[in-house]
C-alpha cells in the first residue's frame, strides 16, 4: 500500500498548501481521497495517472473535500476517457455534480456511477477479490463519512524447494497457492502446509477527517495500521476545535491509543499554524508512533 498526500490543509487552498486529497495505492488499484481545489494540479505534479483513477470517495460537501471533483470530471472528459467513474460520497453529491453539467450544458461520454451514503453506521461500499471498504461514520457539523480500506489475505506462497522435493507438477500449483492439498498419482496426499509458506499480513488504512473527537470511531478502526486523523486545531483552539466539530493533536492521539492503531498520521492543519512542531508535540504524550501529514508526502504502509 502506498499513501500519496496531495493536500493535508483545512479551509482554503493557500501558499502553505493544498485542501484535502489522497491516492491510496492499493493492490493495482489507485482510490482518490477527497479532492479538493487543486487536486488535479497535485495528481500532475505526482505524475500519478488520470486514467488509472476509478474510485472516487468523498467525505463529506464541505468544499475543501469536494470543489476539485467537478473540475477533475471536466478534465476526465477532454482526455477521452470512456471508462467509468464511481463516485462515493453523502447524498447530495450526485445533485451539484450534474447540476454543475446541466448548467454549462456540458456532459460525459464516460458513465458517473453515483453511490450516495446516508447510514449512519458502518457499511460496505466496495468489495472484489483484493480489497474491501467501508464507511467510518463520523462526528462532524453536517453528515461525514471516513474510510476504511481493508487489504484481503493474499493467496498462499509456494515453496519452491518444497514443491521440487516432492515433485510436483506445475499444473498443481494454482490450487496449491489457494491453499489446496495435492493428491499425488501413487495415492499419497501431501498437506498444504508442507508446500507453503503464509502470505504477508493484510494491511489496512483508517482515513478520519473531519471529526470532533469521537471515542466512538475506535471499535471501527481496531488494529489499523495506519490512521489518518485530522488536527485542526492545537489545544490552544481546543474551544474552537469544539465549536465547528473538529479535533485537536491530544485529540487525535487519544483515538489513536485507544483504536491500538500501528502509526498516526495528522493533518487537515488549519493554515493558522505556521510551524507544525506543536502537534507532535501535543500528540506525543497520548501516542508517541505519530507523523505529520506534508503535501506531497509518500508513505508506505
Ligand atoms: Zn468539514
Amino acid at each position: 500500500m502506498k499513501l500519496h498526500i496531495l493536500g493535508c490543509y483545512a479551509a482554503t487552498p493557500s501558499l502553505m498548501g493544498n485542501p484535502t486529497a489522497q491516492i491510496l495505492e492499493i493492490r493495482d488499484h489507485l482510490f482518490l481521497i477527497d479532492c479538493g481545489e487543486g487536486t488535479q494540479v497535485q495528481l500532475r505534479k505526482h505524475k500519478i495517472k488520470f486514467s488509472r483513477i476509478n474510485h472516487i470517495f468523498i467525505s463529506h460537501l464541505h468544499g475543501d473535500h469536494f470543489f476539485g471533483l467537478p473540475g477533475l470530471i471536466a478534465t476526465f472528459q477532454l482526455l477521452g476517457r470512456e471508462k467509468e467513474l464511481h463516485i462515493y460520497g453523502p447524498v447530495g453529491l450526485k445533485e451539484v455534480v450534474l447540476m454543475l453539467l446541466r448548467v454549462g450544458n456540458s456532459w460525459t461520454s464516460f458513465t458517473l456511477v453515483f453511490h450516495e451514503l446516508a447510514e449512519k453506521v458502518p457499511v460496505q461500499i466496495y468489495e472484489d477479490d483484493k480489497v474491501m471498504i467501508s464507511t467510518i461514520p463520523l462526528s462532524h457539523r453536517i453528515y461525514t463519512n471516513g474510510f476504511l480500506f481493508r487489504e484481503k489475505v493474499k493467496e498462499r506462497i509456494l515453496d519452491i524447494e518444497a514443491v521440487t522435493t516432492y515433485k510436483i507438477d506445475k499444473a498443481y500449483f494454482k490450487n496449491i497457492k489457494k491453499g489446496k492439498d495435492v493428491l499425488l498419482d501413487n495415492g499419497k496426499k501431501i498437506l498444504n502446509k508442507r508446500l507453503t509458506l503464509d502470505p504477508p499480513k493484510p494491511k489496512s488504512y483508517a482515513y478520519c477527517s473531519d471529526t470532533a473527537y469521537d471515542p466512538q470511531i475506535t471499535e471501527w478502526i481496531k488494529g489499523a495500521d495506519v490512521l489518518y486523523h485530522e488536527a485542526t486545531f492545537l489545544n490552544s483552539e481546543a474551544e474552537m476545535a469544539t465549536k465547528t466539530k473538529h479535533s485537536t493533536a491530544a485529540e487525535a492521539a487519544k483515538i489513536a491509543k485507544a483504536a491500538g492503531v500501528k502509526l498516526l498520521i495528522l493533518g487537515h492543519f488549519s493554515v493558522r499554524y505556521k510551524k507544525k512542531e506543536a502537534f507532535i508535540e501535543e500528540a506525543i504524550p497520548y501516542f508517541s508512533n505519530v507523523q505529520l501529514a506534508e503535501d506531497g508526502r509518500l508513505l508506505l504502509i
